[in-house]
């Protein structure tokens, strides 16, 4: 049996067909067009998952399902996007109802923080856990919960929307109107800011770190203190959870050993119960394809 999985993103929309097994079978990549509709791009999406369908040569009725991994905010509910800050023209848009009409499978939507989730339970560094929490440090900070054995999606499918925490409020004001969010002071777009902000010029956060590991003394500081402030963010989610692992992804996380040494090191020595303590800080093991491999994850797994 396969999934259809879809990834949408602020700038690409990944569509692919995922084996029971978890292999990428058939993919493709469409540009996520700002200037057009959602009802235009999910005509470009229903189109390219039907040429797909049919390049691959597999019959309808071996196709188990659709995942959609979207960002969010979103209402699981209604199968709508909400008002995702990258994708303004999409709020509020019936995102299941409209692919439906073209599509003749069973759709399920989740944000893509929940679906990275599940991809690691099912392929990744959470195989064997039954609570674990799955974080993702890129443009900003994102989390999934999976806790007795299932993942906690909320309400309305927005669980898990750790980087708004505060982490420290003599910080600056975040987009969500809070001062000093944990993605406001360590997602890669936090770190690149307040480097480029010490230095002068402007650098990435892959240059950021770069400086702080070649003994920089600033930028060390500055990086010492993201670890510090990813390490206060973990110890709340020990502390609230009591989870078996935490798993950390993104693009910030392939920062790799200094990283998770450091946040290893500050969740040793503040997280409250004795498992805190010795909570296993690791690495996701799905890089590539995560996004469509999470949302095939949807109608592979039960969740
Ligand atoms: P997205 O947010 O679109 O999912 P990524 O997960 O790649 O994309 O995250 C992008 C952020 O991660 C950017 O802020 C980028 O600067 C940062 N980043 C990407 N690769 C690295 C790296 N090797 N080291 C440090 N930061 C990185
Ligand atoms: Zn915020």
């Amino acid at each position: 049996k396969y999934a259809i999985g879809i990834d949408i993103g602020g700038t690409k929309t990944a569509i692919g067909i995922i084996s029971a097994d978890g292999d990428v079978i058939q993919k493709s990549s469409i540009p996520t067009d700002p200037t057009v509709t959602p009802y235009v791009m999910v005509d470009r999406i229903a189109e390219t998952v039907l040429t797909l369908v049919h390049n691959s040569g597999i019959a309808g009725q071996d196709i188990d399902g659709v995942g959609i991994g979207a960002p969010g905010p979103l209402d699981t509910r209604n199968g709508q996007i909400t008002c995702p800050p990258n994708l303004p023209g999409w709020r509020d848009f019936p995102l299941i109802h409209e692919l439906k009409r073209h599509l003749p499978y069973s759709i399920k939507l989740e944000n893509d923080a929940t679906a990275a989730t599940l991809a690691e339970k099912w392929l990744g560094a959470a195989k064997d856990e039954q609570h674990f929490v799955f974080i993702t440090i890129s443009t900003g900070i994102g989390a999934g919960i999976y806790m007795h054995g299932k993942l906690i999606t909320g309400a309305s499918g927005n669980a898990g929307d750790v980087g708004h925490f505060v982490i420290d409020p003599a910080a600056g004001v975040c987009v969500c109107g809070q001062r000093g969010c944990w993605e406001y002071v360590a997602s890669g777009t936090a770190i690149a800011r307040q480097a480029s902000e010490l230095l002068g010029h402007s650098v990435t956060s892959k240059e950021a770190f770069e400086l702080a590991a070649s003994g920089h003394p600033a930028t060390k500081e500055l990086i010492d203190n993201v670890y510090r402030y990813i390490g206060i963010g973990c110890v709340t989610l020990i502390n609230t959870l009591d989870p078996e692992k935490i798993v950390i992804g993104g693009g910030v996380s392939q920062v790799g050993e200094p990283l998770f040494e450091a946040v290893q090191d500050y969740v040793g020595k503040y997280a409250l119960n004795p498992s805190g303590r010795k909570t296993p800080i690791v690495p996701a093991a799905l890089q590539q394809d995560a996004g469509l491999i999470g949302a095939a994850a949807l109608v592979h797994m039960s969740y």
